[in-house]
């Protein structure tokens, strides 16, 4: 089937899709972006996407950047086009092209909007029911991860190291020996007496959608939730590990740079909490909710 891509104001097959060589996004990673799930046709939690998109685009003090609204028809139409019921929408917003030079660029140039979906989402069915391993590694990522910036070289390079290795994900641990998070989820434990423990939201992780969304499952289904920091050897003494993010959904550890996590099987709180996620997808409305302030 052919694939249709958004690039600044065009809807072009996604094999010829191209930006210019002057983009900031190709030069200097100065660019923003955001991987939202689509379930039954739908934008999963579109309106939280959408909020730290603006905030990442903000914090880095882009200008003329497109709106909202009209980020939702393109974000529809490329869903609608692309024929997606099941995958990720993955939009892309960058400084802006202009002849290469590390200042902002003096003129009133346009942010580049681009667009793209992927059919298909979330772990494989044995990922989900035997759970995954993890690598512990350095964090060598910038100071501003709370911006969900395209530069993601540190991520990428850990992901890899992780794959390298036979383990799913890497388990990012700062300088002073606290857990951030791994190259592309969030990362949770459940202590020994059953309350959810994940690092409070600051400049050293992404504030996950998931993340948020888990927790408030997690609270209305009454398991007592708490955010602080926590070291390696919390995370090795932990009763249960898992990941939160938009493509891994909840998804349990179970060995943690070859040392097993309780049993070695995945914990009855994070089934739980997978299900109740799953069900809170299952729940989602059929008909497209591309309300972007909703
Ligand atoms: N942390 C990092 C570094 C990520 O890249 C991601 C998602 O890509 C997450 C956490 C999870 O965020 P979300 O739940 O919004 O997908």
């Amino acid at each position: 089937m052919t694939r249709f891509a958004y690039v600044n104001g065009r809807y072009e097959h996604h094999d010829m899709a191209a930006v210019s060589i002057e983009d900031r996004g190709y030069q200097f990673a100065d660019g923003v972006y955001e991987v939202v799930a689509i379930w039954k046709g739908s934008a999963v939690d579109l309106k939280p996407h959408m909020d730290r998109l603006e905030r990442s685009m903000s914090e880095l003090e882009f200008r003329n950047t497109p709106e909202r609204s009209s980020l939702g028809v393109i974000a529809k139409e490329v869903v609608r086009v692309n024929r997606v019921q099941t995958g990720i929408l993955y939009i892309q917003i960058n400084r802006g092209t202009a002849p290469r030079n590390h200042l902002f660029p003096a003129g009133e140039i346009n942010c580049s909007v681009v667009m793209t979906v992927r059919h298909g989402l979330g772990p494989s069915v044995s990922e989900i029911q035997n759970g995954v391993t993890l690598k512990v590694q350095d964090d060598q990522r910038w100071q501003r991860r709370d911006i969900k910036s395209i530069g993601l070289l540190a991520n990428v390079l850990a992901k890899q190291a992780a794959k390298s290795s036979g383990a799913f994900e890497a388990l990012l641990i700062d300088p002073d020996g606290t857990v951030t998070e791994s190259s592309a989820a969030n990362v949770w434990l459940v202590d020994q007496d059953g309350t959810l423990v994940t690092r409070p939201l600051g400049s050293e992780i992404l504030g996950g959608i998931t993340r948020a969304r888990v927790m408030s499952i997690a609270s209305d289904a009454g398991y007592s939730t708490k955010e602080a920091v926590f070291t390696l050897d919390e995370v090795l003494s932990a009763r249960e590990v898992f990941l939160t993010g938009t493509t891994t959904f909840v998804l349990p550890v179970v060995n943690v740079d070859h040392a097993v996590i309780a049993n070695g099987h995945p914990g009855n709180t994070s089934c739980d909490l997978r299900d109740r996620y799953q069900s809170y997808l299952a729940s989602l409305k059929p008909r497209p909710s591309w309300h972007v302030s909703e």
